[in-house]
């Protein structure tokens, strides 16, 4: 057996996995096709990263979050939801807890920064970049990785974390579904006149959403979802227009703003993995579930995943039993797969509604907003799951 684990894909996901297993002394191979210095030294691409407490803690116990430069790490103190042109607001906070903030925002770059260098450093860990996963064949007592430069390594377990669109997730034979949103998210960093006092804005705009993550100091990051036959023309505004347009779409309660950084644009692509699980083979990451940006919960479900098949094979190596034995991969399945299943749909629901501009879904849009606004539980519900407050036992985070 060449390696105990083989890791395709070097994103913050797989990287956080290669973390787990620090611990257990198991050999471990990840394989990234991208060049070394983009997971080594990865480039602002425009994603601030909402962390909820349970990633950072996470985070904290891989060794990793003290490896984030704290200065860059942006507490959310409130969010707003605002629907269209109505009143109709509904907005979170931690006034009534002892908790500082909601979350916390981190660049994206200086996440995967610090998990490669807490990975790279590990005696049982080898990473090889520039080389992809071609192939994976698995049998009752191993699984067989082909590379793209020849050669076949032979490990117990094979644990993918090859983004939404995994190739080894169809090749294993494993079906998935995918919502193609026809939108595109467009993000940029933008400095403004008024101070944010750290409260996130989300307004669903009639036609487009657009947000604000509020960054240290008076800069934020602005995400413009537009739909997808819109996104050259809002791509080539001119900085004075797309400063104007940000403004304007902020009711001016910003002030003037100003564009900082470069625009970056991602097309909208749901993904949720049938299975998480084949032979002697796990989905993690994006790979199993692939979440609309908008409830933020991309990263954070992905770090969970992680963690749960983490705390599998150590059960496994406790009691002396095989790391890719199938109960295993059922037990982390089992915990991971329901929960997913419910924030794909739910968040889908959300994007549905929030989107859709006509009449009737105007005046839904309005009554669930009043609601959970006036209704003290669903709004605790959504705070102690951003904060683990409280447990959850609807949210088990
Ligand atoms: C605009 C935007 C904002 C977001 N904001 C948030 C947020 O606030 N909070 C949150 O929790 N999440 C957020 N997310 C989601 C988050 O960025 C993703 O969930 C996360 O990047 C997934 O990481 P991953 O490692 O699973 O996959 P990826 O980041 O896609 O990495 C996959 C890696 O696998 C490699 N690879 C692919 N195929 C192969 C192969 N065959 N062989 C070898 N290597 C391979 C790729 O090169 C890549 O490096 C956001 C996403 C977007 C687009």
């Amino acid at each position: 057996m060449d390696y105990d684990i083989v890791i395709i894909g070097g994103g913050p996901v797989g990287l956080s996995f290669a973390c787990s297993m620090i611990k257990s002394e198991l050999k471990v191979l990840l394989v990234e096709k991208a060049p070394l210095s983009t997971i080594a030294n990865p480039k602002a691409d425009g994603r601030e990263i909402a962390l909820t407490h349970q990633s950072r803690k996470a985070l904290n116990e891989l060794g990793v979050w003290s490896l984030i430069d704290q200065d860059e790490v942006s507490p959310l103190k409130e969010a707003k939801v605002f629907d269209g042109d109505s009143p109709s607001l509904l907005s979170f906070n931690t006034n009534k807890s002892n908790i500082d903030a909601l979350g916390y925002l981190v660049p994206n770059q200086l996440i995967r920064k610090a998990l490669f260098e807490r990975a790279s450093q590990a005696d049982n860990i080898d990473i090889i970049n520039e080389i992809s996963v071609e192939d994976v064949s698995t049998s009752s007592s191993s699984a067989k990785i082909k590379l793209s430069d020849g050669r076949t390594i032979e490990a117990k377990l094979v644990v993918a974390a090859d983004s939404r669109f995994s190739e080894i997730r169809r090749k294993m034979g494993i079906p998935s579904l995918m919502r193609d949103f026809s939108k595109v998210m467009i993000t940029t960093r933008m400095t403004h006149e008024k101070p944010h006092n750290h409260i996130a804005l989300e307004c669903f705009n009639y036609g487009h959403t657009l947000a604000l993550l509020p960054m240290n100091g008076d800069v934020s990051s602005v995400v413009l979802t537009v739909p997808a036959n819109k996104a050259d023309e809002m791509l080539s505004l001119t900085e004075d227009d797309f400063n104007a347009l940000a403004a304007q779409g902020f009711n001016n309660k910003l002030g003037a703003m100003k564009q900082v950084g470069e625009r970056h644009s991602y097309p909208l692509v749901g993904v949720h993995a049938q299975r998480f699980k084949a032979n002697r083979f796990a989905l993690i990451g994006d790979a199993a579930v692939g979440m609309h940006p908008v409830t933020a919960h991309g990263f954070n479900l992905g770090l969970r995943g992680q963690n749960i098949l983490a705390e599998s094979i150590y059960e496994a190596l406790d009691k002396g039993g095989d790391i890719g034995a199938s109960i295993v991969l059922a037990r982390f399945e089992k915990k991971q797969i329901n929960l997913t299943r419910l924030m794909f749909f739910g968040t889908n629901g959300i994007v549905a509604l929030f989107t859709n501009d006509d009449a009737i879904a105007k005046q839904v849009r309005k009554f669930v907003l009043k609601f959970a606004d006036k209704f003290p539980p669903v709004k605790a519900l959504i705070t102690q799951h951003l904060t683990e407050s409280k447990k959850s036992n609807l949210l088990p985070f």
